[in-house]
């Protein structure tokens, strides 16, 4: 299924469902003024991975940051690193 098909499926009913991270975003950014230990980042990648996987928008959102490649943060319950080697391994499976 493609972006635009996702797209599709995602605003066909009555209402929108909102994606999970918009209630608390810097829970998948991390702080914006503030450094956060290493602790604290694992602590609260962990709540994001959980919270990703009752998104509504979570086929949408995992298919856009495979094609975004973003940075930083946590998408899709993925980092990017996590993000690139997954895209990686589905690649290579499609290749085969
Ligand atoms: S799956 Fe994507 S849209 Fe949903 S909460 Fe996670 S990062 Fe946000």
């Amino acid at each position: 299924m493609s972006l635009a098909d996702l797209e599709t499926v995602w605003q066909s009913g009555d209402e929108t469902p909102l994606p999970e991270c918009t209630y608390d975003p810097e829970l998948h950014t991390g702080p914006r003024l503030t450094i956060e230990s290493t602790e604290a980042r694992a602590a609260r990648e962990a709540v994001a991975r959980e919270v990703c996987l009752t998104c509504p928008a979570l086929p949408l959102c995992e298919l856009y940051a495979r094609q975004a490649r973003p940075t930083s943060g946590i998408w899709a319950g993925r980092t990017p690193a996590e993000l690139t080697t997954h895209t990686t391994a589905l690649e290579d499976m499609e290749v085969a």
